[in-house]
């Protein structure tokens, strides 16, 4: 074994941003000046531009014709999904109250469609209203619409989620296949469809999940192959032809040591077949993947400032203002089996070098809120800015703002 080989892994390199005079640089402006525009840390900061460049490198190693949908539970922020709207080809909702925000951003409701498990009468009104898509989880949810068919008179437009036969392998969040909440069990959507013809609801298409974060392009591919062939058998049993397939997406983005971005040669070449084949097999269907943290996960940064150095027992704490409670994942504690560190700078320091091991910390009094442990960074001040990447995606909305009662976070979009 060389010298290198025992080296412990590193994060892949972060360079959806460049460096002016040694501070990083987010939506054009170096981090000290877009601290004092937003008046306050902590806060997240989201890319414009990083955002739009993401989407153009996509769709270029995607069939043209592959639908591009944003999954806005990754990041709902109302200004965001108006940009993301702007460059996606529709948009994927997973409640009522982002079906608001996803009708305020102007998508085309044609192009909006509604997954989720529970979704209530209320909810089922207001997409019915709305003239979006209704992906099916339930035979209580065909009844539900049934009934709200012959009290209004609008046509409910849907497709069925499909919990498939099968599992997205190395999937860091299995959503599909064996006993799941979400979609209805591949067995028994022939009954659901025959259900749904006759409530006279209009059906048009399906819908597969797999899972989430996966950075493993065969997997992918896979789970693309297999989910194709179900809808297809299934497609036999549809009272009217398959207009929309939507294969679900679940690709991942780099998060800790050791991990590499995701290389979409295979998947772009794998969803070529499929669309060829879609065209003889399933003639007049569009095939839609739907991307959430791919799509916005790595155009975001959450930065809090230094508030005290202090060293305990030989170890260095950067103890800042932020926190768990405004970033949950960062600090291990959303999904993960085993705590590690996100990529984190010293955001005002980019070009110091990395010349101490020590831990970034929270507010909080509990000892999981640890941003960072024992990582290698620059010599770091209290009044410097802590950068943690990968930050776009399931971050502000999916932490515990109130946990403890500090101030709330806040958002931008440069
Ligand atoms: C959460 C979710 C997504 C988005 O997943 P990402 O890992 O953020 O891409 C897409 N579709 C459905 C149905 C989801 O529940």
């Amino acid at each position: 074994m060389s010298a290198s080989d025992r080296q412990s892994p590193t994060h892949a390199p972060m360079t959806q941003f460049s460096v002016i005079d040694g501070e990083l640089v987010v939506g054009g402006i170096p981090l000290t000046r877009l601290a004092a525009r937003v008046g306050k840390t902590p806060f997240y900061a989201y890319d414009r531009q990083s955002l739009a460049q993401r989407v153009a490198r996509l769709r270029a190693a995607l069939p043209k014709s592959i639908k591009l949908h944003y999954a806005m539970k990754a990041n709902p922020m109302p200004a965001l999904v108006c940009h993301m709207a702007g460059l996606v080809d529709g948009i994927d909702v997973a409640s009522g109250g982002e079906l608001k925000i996803a009708l305020d951003s102007g998508a085309n409701v044609h192009d909006i469609s509604f997954a989720g498990p529970g979704k209530n009468r209320d909810e089922l009104q207001q997409a019915v209203a709305a003239g979006i898509l209704i992906n099916i989880e339930s035979f209580r949810e065909v009844a539900e619409l049934a009934r709200i068919r012959e009290e209004s008179g609008f046509l409910g437009r849907v497709a069925v989620r499909v919990n498939p036969d099968f599992e997205l392998k190395s999937s860091g969040m299995k959503m599909g296949g064996g006993p799941k909440q979400f979609g209805v069990d591949a067995e028994q959507v022939p009954e659901l469809l025959a259900e749904i013809g006759r409530a006279g609801l209009t059906f048009e298409g399906f819908h597969l999940f797999a899972g989430s974060q996966n950075l493993k392009p065969e997997a992918i591919v896979e789970a693309q192959c297999k989910s194709f062939e179900l809808a297809l058998r299934l497609a036999q049993s549809a009272p009217s032809p398959v207009r929309f397939l939507n294969l679900g997406g679940g690709f991942g983005i780099p998060y800790f040591p050791g991990e590499a971005h995701l290389d979409l040669a295979p998947i772009g070449a794998n969803l070529a077949t499929l669309t060829e084949r879609a065209q003889r097999e399933l003639p007049g269907a569009e095939l839609v993947i739907e991307l959430g943290r791919y799509l916005v996960g790595e155009a975001g940064i959450y930065v809090a400032r230094v508030v005290d150095r202090k060293i305990s027992r030989g170890q260095i704490f950067l103890v800042t203002n932020g926190g768990l409670h405004h970033h949950l994942s960062a600090s291990g504690n959303f999904g993960q089996v085993i705590r590690k560190n996100y990529p984190v700078v010293i955001g005002n320091r980019m070009n110091a070098a990395l010349q101490e091991s020590a831990s970034v910390v929270g507010v909080l009094c509990t000892p999981l809120d640890l941003l960072a442990d024992r990582m290698e960074l620059a010599a770091a001040q209290p009044g410097d800015l802590v950068v943690i990447y990968q930050s776009g995606a399931y971050g502000f909305t999916a932490s515990p703002q109130a946990f403890l009662g500090h101030p709330a976070c806040i958002e931008v979009l440069v």
